[in-house]
């Protein structure tokens, strides 16, 4: 790529979060933006979908996606994104395997809607009106199209194809920049590779690896809001469920360093199908307990276990949720 190159930014169902990562390369913002034109960014310039619609067809050197796909105008403007891109970059771990929103794929879109509509606790809405049952509407004689909320999340190589990932819950600014460099370069890697991030587990980078035993046995799990851990101590060792041995490294054991444990945003290693089957299984492997009833009582201490082991990658694994596999 040795052009000046055309990049693109959009979020999908997002928090924020992803687009917040990219100015959080401080400075190095200014030699990104030395380095490429930025030709779509809605949440920072003011570009238009019709910019975008009149562009020709892959002139858009790459486009950075993040957030999930949960509304038909995601689906369109990433198809769009797509038809005019020659790279398509699934930015973050909500684009790469659903992410947190991900997890309201345990509910129907109807049970989503009546929670957050009728049900909270602070909801006020006496005529009971929920949206969606209308998709366009006419105000002050201007018809206005209002996206449908659809069946489930899905991430977006479920959509559109996805040439690369950078994993994160946001990406760290490491990451991203070492993903950029790496798309700058021209030397690019093969499809489908994970961008920026480390190829080893998480442990492997963790300044406590050298007090993790290789063979990690413990009797009980402890809950982080009420235990505090010993510093300079595996969390593993010390019954906190910390994820860093299935996880993909690169982050620089961010959680970790600040006592809390990894919850697996820089999802699987490349050999690993299913984060969440990986993490129950390794979870289940270092229980040192024979008597069913102590296992039982273990497992129980485990409130939220889809939420622990799939907090980033329900849609993506092979259960989806109740809702993942369904046709909007
Ligand atoms: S990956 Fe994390 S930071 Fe990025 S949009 Fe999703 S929830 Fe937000
Ligand atoms: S604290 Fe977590 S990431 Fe660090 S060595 Fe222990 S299990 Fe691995
Ligand atoms: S420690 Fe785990 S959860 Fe925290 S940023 Fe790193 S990969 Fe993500």
């Amino acid at each position: 790529m040795s052009e000046r190159v055309k990049v693109a930014f959009y979020w999908c169902a997002s928090c924020g979060g992803c687009e917040e990562a990219v100015v959080d390369l401080a400075e190095k913002i200014l030699d990104v933006i030395n380095l490429v034109d930025i030709v779509f960014w809605p949440v920072a310039m003011d570009f238009k979908l019709e910019d975008v619609e009149r562009m020709p067809d892959n002139s858009i050197t790459v486009s950075f996606i993040n957030g999930g796909i949960r509304l038909s105008e995601h689906e369109k403007v990433v198809k769009l994104l797509r038809q005019k891109s020659k790279l398509v970059v699934a930015f973050g771990a909500c684009s790469s395997w659903g992410g947190i929103p991900g997890l309201a794929n345990l509910y129907t879109r109807e049970e989503i809607l009546e929670r957050a509509y009728l049900t909270t606790p602070t909801t006020h809405n006496p005529d009971k009106i929920i949206p969606g049952s209308k998709t366009e509407v006419e105000i002050d004689n201007t018809k206005i199209e209002v996206p449908v909320f659809l069946a489930s999340l899905k991430p977006l190589d479920e959509v559109i194809d996805v040439d690369y990932y950078i994993p994160g819950c946001p990406p760290t600014p490491n990451v991203t920049w070492k993903a950029l460099e790496t798309l700058l370069s021209g030397n690019l890697p093969s499809k489908g590779s994970v961008l920026g991030a480390s190829d080893r587990s998480l442990c492997d980078e963790c300044p406590l690896n050298k007090t993790k035993p290789e063979n990690v046995l413990i009797k009980e799990f402890k809950r982080i809001v009420n235990f505090n851990p010993e510093p300079n101590k595996c969390l593993l060792v010390q019954g906190l469920p910390c994820l860093g041995p299935v996880t993909r490294g690169g982050c620089g054991a961010l959680c970790v360093n600040a006592n809390m444990p990894c919850t697996g945003c820089f999802g699987p290693l490349s050999d690993v199908r299913d984060y969440g089957g990986k993490a129950i299984s390794y979870l289940a492997s270092i229980l040192d307990l024979d008597n069913e009833e102590d296992i039982k009582r273990e497992l129980s201490k485990i409130i939220d276990a889809t939420g622990l082991v799939y907090k980033y990658y329900l849609p993506k694994s092979a259960l989806k949720g109740k809702v993942g596999g369904s046709k909007s």
